[in-house]
């Protein structure tokens, strides 16, 4: 199992990113504490770093400068509030892989991840997620029903990814806004509903059921 070390001192943040990992079959480890964050990305315990800028104990960039000086080429993702260009570059420069500026959404977030994942260890994993007739490569965001090729816009392919990765769990709507659309997401909202009624459009009606009063069930 991947392992990902996520340094954000932010709790609502952290907790988010953490139970969307786990739900996508990631171990997690969080710290909130910079230099906490360097000693443990040292340990080799890990397999990718999600790096807060604004973090107490040492910032985000004096981590990734740290890091990248002892030889380290761990993947780095930055996660940062500051989306003006020259931090960007300066972090991209230091030597991090990627950045994500906040807010962003889980499935961003997890695309990120995984584009990184593969460049690391490339051909080791399927890229085509199965089941019953509905199949969904997820390097290529292709979707299929059997035989025919179906077109899903980028959220209707995360969020029948997030039912496959689910197949037989029953999500709520409040589990769906949180992985598919983020957290600063309106909890009331009825986009997922609608979202889920697009998909049995373009799917098929008997793929995604409803349980009353409890959420949505990949079927079968
Ligand atoms: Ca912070």
């Amino acid at each position: 199992m991947a392992s990902i070390l996520i340094a954000e001192d932010e709790a609502r943040i952290s907790r988010f990113i953490e139970k969307g990992l786990r739900a996508a079959g990631f171990a997690t480890q969080v710290t909130g504490n910079g230099s906490e964050a360097l000693a443990l990305a040292q340990t080799d315990e890990f397999d990718l770093l999600l790096l807060d800028v604004n973090l107490p104990g040492m910032d985000g960039f004096a981590v990734l400068e740290a890091l990248r000086g002892t030889g380290s080429r761990l993947p780095i993702i930055i996660l940062t509030a500051r989306v003006e260009v020259q931090d960007t570059v300066a972090g991209l420069e230091g030597g991090a892989d990627d950045y994500l500026g906040k807010p962003f959404r889980f499935d961003e977030l997890l695309a990120r991840i995984r584009l990184r994942m593969r460049r690391d260890e490339a051909g080791t994993e399927s890229t085509v997620l199965q089941h019953g007739p509905l199949s969904l490569d997820i390097r290529t965001r292709q979707a299929r029903v059997g035989d025919h090729a179906v077109e899903l816009s980028a959220r209707e392919f995360a969020l029948a990814e997030e039912f496959i990765r689910n197949a037989g769990q029953v999500l709520s709507r409040e589990q769906l806004l949180s992985r598919v659309w983020g957290y600063d997401f309106d909890p009331g909202s009825n986009v997922a509903d609608v979202y889920v009624g697009y998909l049995r459009h373009k799917l098929g009606s008997n793929l995604i059921e409803t349980v009353r009063g409890v959420g949505y069930r990949l079927s079968g």
